[in-house]
């Protein structure tokens, strides 16, 4: 059985044992269940399999996009791949957030549902955009590096990578240094990949006992536009666009992604799905780590085409359940503001919502409408994060291709780097 498979079936088990603890009613605070097993056994495993991923992403990402800029070995082609990806990320989200306002004006979600609720949100705040621009160029490289500033390993890599290039020949120990730690670390990876299975069903059972489903009844319509639209862009507009400007079969890469999308409902973390994208995009579909590492960080920092959705469905339904009228204008400030708000933010879980206060305030919405769709706003994590590194992915591989840097042989080959055939060579 290999393990996307095992990862599947872990996920379902989750689920089935999520919901019968939750449909039980043994999830309530201070049994025996939620004490040891909901938060003692499955919160443990969870959580130590999360901290597993994100102990990866730093050195991941630095020795992986140090030795990518070295392999590169041309300078303009570095530009090129930055400039394409980044207008493709932008692009797609804007795709993304516009399909999702239109499909929730359409169906007029929030129209009829009650504005009390027993939920509060006070709004975080997102970074400026000054900041983020700023934060790009690290002060400190070791500090963004233990914050985990993605924008700012990414940036400082490049530069240590441009730099090292130019004095290859002097340094010709530190080139093949940062190739081995590469290697070391995508081998750490596959270490930490074999867990998956049963950290997955721990994730899972712990998210789905925890859910308040008394309250989907009136979110229905909500859930149902929002999950409708998220797996529509995920499954059909994606790899349509996939398919549109590269010419790659679709099919293909949905069965090569799956594992990764896995990971990324699981953990409703981009950042932490980080090493499971590149390694997907690596080793299943044969794109080059010199463009992999740099846009597989990139995307998972700027790209959401999952939470800008949410950010659509929601203001639409927030709006309705106001009686706010939004006009031609409030939906383009909307798009903007959601694809500027993707920008600056990481993808750790719940941050969509944090950064729906951004989108709010620019149309003049009540921020504690938030709280309305909070309840739900766990499993939605879990299904835009999933849509989020499908993005990252489809945008890698046109671009890879475009570049000449997608090995067609291992993208057509169903077994290529399966963790079964990484073990038998
Ligand atoms: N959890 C999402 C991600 O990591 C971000 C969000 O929508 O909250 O991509």
């Amino acid at each position: 059985m290999n393990l996307t498979v095992k990862v599947f079936i872990g996920l379902l088990v989750g689920l089935l044992v999520g919901l019968a603890i939750n449909v039980a009613g043994l999830n309530s605070s201070g049994s025996f269940t939620q004490v040891y097993l909901i938060d003692g056994l499955f919160f443990t495993i969870g959580k130590l399999f999360v901290n597993a991923l994100k102990m990866l992403v730093v050195p991941l990402v630095l020795f992986s996009l140090i030795s990518g800029v070295v392999g590169i070995g041309d300078i303009r082609m570095l530009g090129r791949v930055g400039g394409k990806s980044f207008t493709l990320y932008i692009a797609t989200t804007a795709i993304a957030i516009a399909l999702a306002l239109f499909m929730a004006t359409l169906f007029n979600v929030g129209v009829g549902v009650d504005a009390s609720t027993t939920d509060t949100f006070t709004g975080g705040s997102a970074p400026s955009f000054a900041e983020v621009v700023t934060n790009i160029v690290p002060a400190n490289p070791i500090q963004a590096m233990a914050k985990s500033d993605m924008l700012s390993v990414i940036f400082y890599s490049v530069v240590f990578g441009v730099c090292l290039l130019a004095v290859a020949k002097e340094a010709s120990g530190v080139v093949s240094l940062v190739e081995q730690l590469n290697t070391v670390m995508m081998k750490m990876v596959e270490l930490v990949m074999h867990f998956a299975p049963y950290a997955v069903f721990c994730l899972i059972a712990k998210a789905i006992a925890e859910m308040g489903f008394k309250l989907f009844e009136e979110l229905l319509l909500y859930v149902g536009v929002l999950g409708f639209v998220l797996l529509f862009h995920g499954f059909v507009i994606l790899p349509v666009i996939l398919k549109f400007l590269s010419g790659l079969n679709p099919l293909v890469f949905l069965s090569k992604i799956r594992a990764a999308q896995l990971f990324a409902f699981s953990t409703a973390s981009s950042g932490a799905t980080i090493p499971v994208t590149l390694r997907s995009v690596e080793k299943r579909m044969g794109v080059n780590g010199s463009v992999a590492s740099f846009t597989v960080p990139f995307g998972a920092t700027i790209n959401m085409d999952g939470t800008a959705m949410m950010q659509g469905v929601a203001t639409v339904f927030v709006a309705n359940v106001y009686g706010i009228d939004l006009g031609l204008s409030d939906y383009l400030v909307i798009i903007l503001m959601a694809v500027l708000a993707s920008i600056g933010t990481a993808g750790v879980p719940g941050v969509g919502l944090v950064m729906l206060t951004m989108v709010f305030n620019q149309v003049n919405l009540p921020i504690e409408g938030i709280a309305l769709v909070m309840s739900v706003d766990r499993l939605m994590d879990m299904i835009r994060t999933a849509v989020n590194i499908t993005g990252d992915a489809v945008v890698t591989c046109i671009v890879a291709k475009s570049e000449n840097k997608l090995d067609q042989s291992i993208y057509a080959n169903p077994h290529a780097g399966t963790m079964e055939e990484q073990e038998a060579s």
